[in-house]
């Protein structure tokens, strides 16, 4: 174990960063340790995907990206993260690349079977967007109706595309039919970009979304943004999606839908770092299509967002889950 520090994770003084384990941050295997209080779950799929195909690969390269990381202190939000709690990585959830519907089940049931009855939370790491409807379902049971942060380019409010009903664009309007979502506590930041019709807009604001649009970060500033969103989820459970893609394509290339006017890399750590404190029970960060990036930039980008997101976790211990009361929203 001489390679290892005191929490299990890979000593880089020892075995440098880019030769050993290639877990996560090559943090310890989820068999490796006793128990856990955080895992990262990597979600291979990518079925749900309207555009360009290929964050199946996700997983795998922002786990290789992740190898730069030095996980051992986060300087901007001052902690030890893995002297908090234990985190380890729950490797990849097997699923079909064949029906989506079978997909989402297998993510869901693996989501619970990662959880267990204990407090245990989840990073996820996609895989396309769509990946964040059953982990909002698996936290749903666990914690009742969730406020979602939501960092995006599109809403994914629509009702279906091409008559399939569970896509990357569509999860969140399920996710409000499904009640998994607290009433008007929910809110999507970095939104930009074509829509096919002035109806979805209409469609997500009835769904209870507050809309903070790429440009209107121009008008609010970073910390009037993070002051609406803190305002917004309270004192809520809260699960934050970030879709890469919120991120101008300069900052992230390698995902499947591009949209230029997005946030830089500094702007969205600094709102996913004003998050501390908050009570998140889930996260993911998904849409990494490795085979569009260049020289890792958007694999490292989603290492570092996964990275800060355990970090967050880690600094806010898990709220006891009640038994969930939902209604069909
Ligand atoms: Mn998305
Ligand atoms: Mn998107």
């Amino acid at each position: 174990m001489s390679n290892h520090d005191p929490i299990g994770a890979l000593e880089a003084t020892v075995v440098p960063r880019f030769a050993g384990a290639s877990t996560f941050a090559r943090i310890p295997t989820i068999d490796a340790v006793p128990d856990y209080d955080i895992a990262v779950l990597g979600v291979p799929f990518d079925g749900g995907t309207s555009y360009r195909p290929g964050a199946r690969f996700g997983p795998m390269g922002v786990r290789q990206a992740s190898r730069h990381l030095r996980p051992r202190f986060h300087v901007e939000l001052d902690t030890a993260p893995l002297e908090q709690l234990q985190v380890v990585d729950a490797g990849d959830v097997p699923c079909t690349p064949y029906s989506i519907d079978d997909a989402m089940q297998q993510i869901e049931q693996a989501a619970r079977e990662v959880v267990g009855e204990r407090d245990r939370r989840l990073v996820t790491i996609g895989g396309d967007h769509t990946v964040a409807l059953p982990m909002l379902r698996a936290a749903g049971e666990k914690y009742g109706p969730i406020a979602l942060v939501h960092f995006d380019a599109h809403l994914d409010t629509w009702d279906t595309y091409f008559n399939a009903p569970t896509t990357h664009g569509t999860v969140f309007r399920r996710a409000f039919e499904d009640g998994l979502l607290a009433e008007d506590k929910s809110i999507h930041i970095g939104i930009r970009g074509p829509i096919y019709d002035r109806l979805d807009l209409v469609d997500d604001a009835s769904f209870g979304f507050r809309v903070i649009r790429a440009g209107d970060l121009d008008v609010l500033g970073i910390e009037g943004a993070v002051d609406v969103v803190r305002r917004r989820v309270g004192d809520a459970p809260v699960y934050v999606s970030v879709d890469i893609d919120v991120l101008d394509p300069a900052f992230a290339p390698g995902t499947g839908t591009p949209e230029m006017g997005g946030l830089n890399s500094r702007e969205l750590l600094r709102m996913l770092r004003a998050l501390d404190g908050l009570n998140i029970v889930g996260a993911d960060v998904v849409e990494t299509a490795p085979a569009y990036d260049h020289a890792e930039i958007t694999c490292v980008a989603a290492a570092t967002v996964a990275f800060d997101l355990i970090t967050l976790m880690t600094k806010t211990p898990a709220i006891t889950p009640e038994p969930a009361s939902m209604t069909a929203g």
